[in-house]
C-alpha cells in the first residue's frame, strides 16, 4: 500500500516531511510496517502554486518482509522498515478517512494557498504521471480519474491540490534517486556549527550542504519549520555518517527520505520552437546575442537554434555563476539547463555546458593614420577608418585588436545557494545513471 501527502504546509509554518513522520507513527501504532525508505518526491519546480520546493512525501505500507532497515528515530525510539511487502488487502477508504482526521492537527489549513490530499493506493500510479508531475502542469480532475481507475482513495481539503502531487509521488518509480536525512527540532534555538558542516561537505557522496563561494550553510531552513538542518546525500549510510560529524543544537528526532532531488528529473530536451511554459529543458544553441546586466543585476542574452530564439537568465541569486554566463559571446555554442518562466519568456539558468567557445578578437584602439600619424576616427560600425586632419581613409582591419583567449569549454553550474531540489550537483554527475 502507498500513501501519498502533499500541500499540507505554508511558508511560515510546518513541512510535509514532518507530517510524513507523524503518518509513520500513526501507521505503527495502527499495526503496520513501513516498507523501504519514506520517499520525498519533488515535482514541477515551476507550477505557479508552489510553497517552497513543491514535495510531497510518499510512504509504502503494509505487512513487513524481507529484511530490516534502520530509516530513523522517533523522540528515542529507533524507527524501522522492512525491504519487502507480503500481499494483504486493506481497506483503503477507511484507512485514508482514519489517518487524514488523525494528520489534519499538522495541516496550515487557516493558510490560503493550502489545500492537502492524502492518497491511498494499492498499487503503484503509471510511470507516466511521475513524469508528467515533474515536467508538466496537471488539474485534479484529471489526477482524480487516474485515482478512480485504479481503484485508490483519497482525501481532499479546500481545492485538494495536494492530490496531485501526493499521486504524482506514489507513481515514482526511483531510477535515479537520492537521500535527505531530516532531523526535527520543538525549539526555537537553533544553531549548526559553520566548521561541521564544511567537514561533511567535504565526503564525496554529500552534497549541497555548503557553499563555499557565498560562505553559505545549505542545510539549515530559511523558514520556519520544525526541521533543524537535512543533509542530502548518495547512500543513508554516508548520511548517518554526517551526522554524527555535525555539531548542531539538540534535535529530538530524525527520519531518512530517498528522494528524486538532484536527479534533473524535470528537465527534457528540446528545440526552442518545442518549449512551453512552465517546462524545464536542456536546449542546445548558439549564442546570437551577448550578454547584458540589466537592473537588479541580472545577466540576460539569447540563443538560438534552427527552429527559433529565447532569452536565457542568469538571474541575481545566481551569484558568481553571472561571471561565467557574462564571458559568453555571438557564436558560442551552448547546451542550457533549466525553467521557463512564462513571463518574460526565459530560461532560468541552472546549469551550463559550454560547447565551443573559441577565441576572439577584440578592438583595443582605432588605427593610426599612416599619412600624418594622427589616430583615425570610424566612420560608423563596419565602414572602416578616416583621418580627420588628411581625410585618409582605411579599412576596418587596419585597426589594432588582441585575441582574446577563452578557456571557457565545460560544464559550470549556479552555486549551491541558488540550486533547485531537482537540478544534479555537478558533484554526483559522474555517480548517476543515464545522465544526459
Ligand atoms: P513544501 O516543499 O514545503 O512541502 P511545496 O512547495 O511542496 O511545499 P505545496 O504546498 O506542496 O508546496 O504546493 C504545491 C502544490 O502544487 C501541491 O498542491 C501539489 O499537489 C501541486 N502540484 C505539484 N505538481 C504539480 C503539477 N505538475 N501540476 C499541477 N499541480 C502540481
Amino acid at each position: 500500500m502507498y500513501l501519498g501527502i502533499d500541500d499540507t504546509d505554508s511558508r511560515d509554518g510546518m513541512c510535509t516531511t514532518y507530517v510524513g513522520l507523524h503518518a509513520i507513527l500513526k501507521l505503527q501504532e495502527l499495526g503496520y510496517d513501513v516498507i523501504g525508505y519514506p520517499r520525498l518526491v519533488r515535482l514541477n519546480p515551476n507550477v505557479p502554486w508552489k510553497t517552497r520546493g513543491n514535495g510531497s512525501v510518499i510512504v509504502r505500507f503494509g505487512a513487513g518482509t524481507g529484511k530490516k532497515l534502520f530509516i530513523g528515530e522517533y523522540r528515542g525510539t529507533r524507527l524501522y522498515a522492512y525491504t519487502r511487502e507480503k500481499k494483504r488487502q486493506i481497506d483503503s477508504k477507511e484507512l485514508v478517512e482514519y489517518l487524514a482526521r488523525n494528520l489534519e492537527k499538522f495541516f496550515m489549513l487557516d493558510e490560503k494557498n493550502t489545500n492537502p490530499g492524502v492518497v491511498i493506493s494499492a498499487k503503484k500510479f503509471p510511470e507516466k504521471l511521475y513524469w508528467r508531475g515533474v515536467r508538466e502542469l496537471l488539474t485534479v480532475e484529471e489526477v482524480e480519474r487516474i485515482i478512480a481507475e485504479s481503484g485508490a482513495s483519497y482525501k481532499k481539503y479546500k481545492l485538494g491540490r495536494g492530490i496531485i502531487g501526493a499521486s504524482c509521488g506514489i507513481a515514482w518509480r526511483d531510477r535515479r534517486r537520492t537521500y535527505e536525512l531530516l532531523a526535527y527540532t520543538d525549539s526555537d534555538t537553533r544553531s549548526v556549527d559553520p566548521a561541521t558542516v564544511k567537514e561533511i561537505d567535504r565526503i564525496p557522496s554529500i552534497f549541497d550542504s555548503y557553499d563555499p563561494e557565498n560562505d553559505y550553510i545549505a542545510i539549515m531552513p530559511n523558514s520556519r519549520t520544525p526541521v533543524l538542518f537535512g543533509i542530502r546525500g548518495l547512500n543513508p549510510q554516508e548520511l548517518i555518517r554526517a551526522k554524527s560529524m555535525l555539531r548542531t543544537s539538540p534535535y529530538h528526532s530524525y527520519l531518512i527520505y530517498e528522494t528524486n532531488q538532484g536527479t534533473d528529473d524535470h528537465l527534457v530536451r528540446k528545440n526552442i520552437s518545442e518549449i512551453e511554459d512552465y517546462n524545464s529543458v536542456i536546449v542546445k544553441g548558439t549564442v546570437s546575442k551577448n550578454p547584458r546586466r540589466i537592473e537588479g543585476g541580472h545577466v540576460i542574452f539569447e540563443i538560438s537554434d534552427r527552429t527559433g530564439t529565447i532569452s536565457c537568465a542568469a538571474y541575481e541569486p545566481t551569484k558568481g555563476f553571472r561571471n561565467t554566463i557574462a564571458r559568453l559571446r555571438v557564436g558560442d555554442v551552448v547546451e542550457v539547463y533549466g525553467g521557463v518562466r512564462k513571463e518574460p519568456r526565459t530560461i532560468n539558468i541552472e546549469k551550463i555546458r559550454i560547447i565551443s567557445a573559441p577565441p576572439y578578437r577584440e578592438k583595443i584602439s582605432n588605427p593610426t593614420c599612416p599619412n600624418c600619424g594622427r589616430k583615425m576616427e570610424s566612420m560608423g560600425a563596419g565602414k572602416g577608418y578616416r583621418c580627420r586632419k588628411c581625410g585618409y581613409k582605411v579599412g576596418e582591419e587596419a585597426a589594432e585588436y588582441r585575441v582574446v583567449e577563452r578557456e571557457l569549454e565545460g560544464f559550470y553550474e549556479v552555486p549551491t545557494i541558488a540550486r533547485r531540489h531537482l537540478a544534479m550537483p555537478l558533484k554526483i554527475m559522474k555517480n548517476m545513471r543515464n545522465v544526459f
